[in-house]
């Protein structure tokens, strides 16, 4: 009957299976690892902002290998550095 309730959780927005309150995306804070011992961590999870709830829903595509950790990261860097120098020509065509 309830079937909405059954719906797998993929994004912002979607009703908390709890209570129904619409569900927000978090990310880890910058400098954030993984604890000693941990095999795998999430990129991204979903979470109730009612404070009597707060369940969170942890998303499969987002999962990742603690072992890939360091490659991640380097992934993260040199998207970073791309961005900057995107925006550094960016600049330099405008003046
Ligand atoms: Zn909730």
């Amino acid at each position: 009957m309830r079937s909405k309730y059954k719906q797998k959780m993929k994004g912002e927005g979607q009703a908390c299976r709890i209570c129904a309150t619409p569900v927000r995306m978090h990310e880890h804070s910058r400098g954030w690892r993984p604890k000693r011992g941990q095999t795998y961590y999430f990129l991204k999870w979903l979470r109730c902002p009612n404070p009597t709830c707060g369940e969170q829903y942890n998303l499969e595509e987002y999962k990742r290998l603690v072992k890939n950790w360091q490659q991640d990261q380097k992934e993260m860097k040199r998207l970073i550095v791309e961005q900057k120098t995107e925006q550094l020509l960016d600049k330099w065509r405008i003046r």
